[in-house]
Order: C-alpha cells, then sequence, then structure tokens
C-alpha cells in the first residue's frame, strides 16, 4: 500500500495513489494575486516603487480585470511594463475551450508554465454565475468514481493560479463572451480538479482574494464559496477556525464505512462518522448548513436502506443534501442510477425530512461535468489563442 503526504495537516492518507511525475518542479512564478494588501505594497516598494501603486495595480486586477500594461493609463508608462513583468506574469494559457448548454456552460483547459494541465468550468442560470475551479493539477484521492482521481495527483496550485481561473471567467463575462450577455461571477466552487483541503493554504489565500472587496480582492461574497472535500478532518477543523463564512461541502457518496472505503479511499484514516462530526462542528462555527455530496450510482450506493442511514446520520443537524446522478467516466464499471430508483432515493430522505436537491448535469456532453474534468492535451484542437 503506498501513502502519501495529504495537505498541511502532516497527516497521511493510506490508499490513495501518488504517482511520480519524473518533470523537474518549476515553482510558478510570484503574481499579484499571491500576496495580501501589506505584502503587495512591499513588493513593489522592493521594486523601488511608492507603495499605492500596489493599490492601483489591485484596482486594475481586481477590479478591472485588466492585466495589460497598455491600458493602466494611471501609472507613469516608465513603469508600467516593469510592474507587469514582475507582478503580473501569466500563469496560465487557455489552450482549448469548449461550450454547451446553449453556450452557458464554458470548459476552459489551461496549461501552466511546467506544463501542468487544470480545467475549470463556468456555468451561468437565472439570476447567477457559477465558475468551478481547480484547486491542484490532478488529485491524490484515488476515487475510483471520479476521472480526475484515476490520473493521480500532479501538483498543488498556487493561489494566483487558482485565482486566475476565475479572473479569466470573469474578464470573458464582463465582455460578454458568454451567452447571455455581460455579467460577473455570483459562485464560486472548489469543484473541479483536486482536492482543495489537501493544497489549504493557497486556498484559503484564494478564497481571501476572491472574497476580500474591492481593492483588495474581487469582492465575492465567502457565502457564495463552496469548499468541497473529501472529508479531511484535521483541515476541515482547521477552516472552521479560519472565521470565514464559506460553505462546506463534504463528498459522502455512503452512509456506511464499508462501502465509503471503497468509494473514497481517503475514508480508512477519516471514516464517515469522524467526517460528519467535522462537519458539524464546521456548521457551528459558521452558522452554515454542510452540503454533503451523493453521486448516485447504480446499484452501488442507491439501496433504500442508504437512503434512511443517510437520514438517520443527518436528522437534525445543518445540513443539506445534493443528489448528483454519476457522470460514468471513462471504463468505469458504474454508471448513472435508475431516475426512478433516483426519484424513491431523495423521497425518503425528503419524507424524513432532509433538505435535498438534484444537482443538474452541467457540461455533461463536454465532460465539464462533476467528476469528468481530466485534462489531456491529446487531441489539442481546436486550440485557441
Ligand atoms: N476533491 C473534492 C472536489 C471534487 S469534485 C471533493 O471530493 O469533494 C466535486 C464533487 O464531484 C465531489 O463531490 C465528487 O465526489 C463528485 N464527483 C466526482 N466524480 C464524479 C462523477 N463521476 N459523477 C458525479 N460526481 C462526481
Amino acid at each position: 500500500m503506498e501513502v502519501i503526504e495529504i495537505g498541511t495537516t502532516g497527516a497521511r492518507a493510506e490508499g490513495a495513489v501518488s504517482p511520480a511525475r519524473g518533470r523537474a518542479r518549476i515553482r510558478p512564478a510570484r503574481h499579484l494575486a499571491d500576496l495580501d494588501a501589506a505584502e503587495r505594497r512591499a513588493a513593489v516598494v522592493e521594486l523601488g516603487q511608492p507603495a499605492y501603486r500596489a493599490d492601483q495595480m489591485s484596482r486594475h486586477y481586481f477590479g478591472r480585470l485588466n492585466d495589460a500594461a497598455d491600458d493602466m493609463t494611471d501609472l507613469p508608462a516608465s513603469v508600467r511594463g516593469e510592474l507587469v513583468t514582475a507582478l503580473l506574469p501569466p500563469l496560465l494559457t487557455a489552450i482549448r475551450e469548449q461550450t454547451c448548454d446553449r453556450g452557458l456552460t464554458r470548459k476552459t483547459l489551461w496549461r501552466a508554465a511546467d506544463g501542468a494541465l487544470v480545467e475549470s468550468v463556468l456555468m451561468r442560470y437565472p439570476g447567477r454565475v457559477t465558475m468551478c475551479v481547480s484547486s491542484q493539477a490532478g488529485c491524490g484521492m484515488a476515487c475510483p468514481f471520479c476521472a480526475t482521481g484515476q490520473a493521480g495527483l500532479t501538483r498543488n496550485l498556487s493561489t494566483a493560479e487558482i485565482v486566475t481561473q476565475v479572473f479569466n471567467g470573469a474578464r470573458g463575462l464582463a465582455r460578454g463572451e458568454m451567452a447571455g450577455g455581460p455579467g460577473r461571477i455570483s459562485n464560486v466552487v472548489f469543484m473541479g480538479m483536486g482536492e482543495p483541503l489537501a493544497n489549504y493554504a493557497a486556498v484559503l489565500a484564494a478564497v481571501r482574494r476572491l472574497s476580500d472587496p474591492l481593492p483588495d480582492g474581487m469582492g465575492i461574497s465567502q457565502r457564495a464559496i463552496t469548499v468541497s472535500t473529501v472529508g479531511l478532518v484535521p483541515a476541515i477543523r482547521r477552516l472552521a477556525a479560519e472565521g470565514l463564512s464559506c460553505r462546506l461541502a463534504v463528498s459522502l457518496h455512503a452512509p456506511d464505512d464499508e462501502l465509503r472505503d471503497r468509494l473514497i479511499p481517503v475514508n480508512r484514516r477519516w471514516n464517515v462518522a469522524t467526517v460528519l462530526d467535522a462537519a458539524w462542528a464546521y456548521a457551528a462555527a459558521t452558522g452554515r448548513r454542510v452540503s454533503t455530496e451523493y453521486a448516485m450510482i447504480r446499484d452501488v450506493n442507491d439501496q433504500a436502506w442508504r437512503a434512511d442511514e443517510l437520514a438517520r446520520l443527518l436528522a437534525g443537524r445543518l445540513a443539506h443534501v445534493n443528489l448528483i446522478p454519476l457522470n460514468p467516466t471513462p471504463g468505469s464499471k458504474w454508471t448513472a442510477s435508475d431516475p426512478q430508483v433516483a426519484a424513491e432515493f431523495e423521497a425518503r430522505l425528503a419524507d424524513r425530512g432532509i433538505a435535498v436537491t438534484v444537482r443538474d448535469t452541467r457540461g455533461r456532453e463536454i465532460d465539464g461535468a462533476c467528476g469528468q474534468l481530466a485534462a489531456s492535451a491529446a487531441p489539442l484542437s481546436p486550440a485557441i489563442s
């Protein structure tokens, strides 16, 4: 059995794979979005500029969604180029974009400077726009039903690599590139590639950059940001103590350890009871209802008795169940539950007083739905610049 280091918690996960990637590690370049306000000021002072230039840069980047020196006309022409080169290096290059759902869903494949590939998905709904971001290139959690989990972990993303996904989505949306006209991102979900709590420090800083009010950040409400986890208990407890009001989603997928051990290998380290205890502590600390994710897998986890057991675990708790029809991944022996079976599962939860919704299947035909992100550069067409 292989053992990997997960997260900054010092804890180890058994049963997860850790594929070695031969390539030499290049650290992503330092970027404005990696830095908090004080660090940004220090960085411009280091470059021989007055500290207030940091606020000007932030206003361009976070506020006007502008990262081009030419457009920074409130900065002396002589320093623009240097500041942009030093603080706004290009981190991710879009190498493929796919849209579906009549242009209301857009998936982007990004390549980082070291060649690592990640994907993000922008989804427009009536009254809100949700950006689904990746927190890692690949994932080390090895959940057998998830496409990202099959390829293993390449590396953690930096804070700015996470924020850049939202920046680019927000800019495209502001420019009216998405069906429905110009708009703003209202929600961010850490439900793309990777286990956000295994990249704790970068994800936490990204949450702050996204939610800090202008000009320090993008001004997205923390209440509209969801961090989704397999259940890394020490990290959930740590997050609960950060004083945030983000939503936590826990990928439960089974109410019993026997099955959850198979679906979420890290369950062997932190079992159902331990994960839910941490979830309730999060709910108590933040006042936020915890979302319990449950992918409906035919004849695997969709039995009536499991609905009853799930209801028993959640009864009286600040919780909500999100049922996700399984998106079958290539080569998987599993498929989505029969709609009637799924409807009965949902009804049994609702009958027992559990708040339950069924996740829509946005992005399905472009492999942009839950668990389908498995960035591959081949084939690479149509390439976009
Ligand atoms: N590592 C995080 C984020 C993963 S993606 C986590 O595990 O929570 C967000 C959600 O999609 C998770 O609940 C994940 O279990 C679910 N998911 C993964 N693969 C899926 C698939 N093939 N079909 C449906 N949901 C899936």
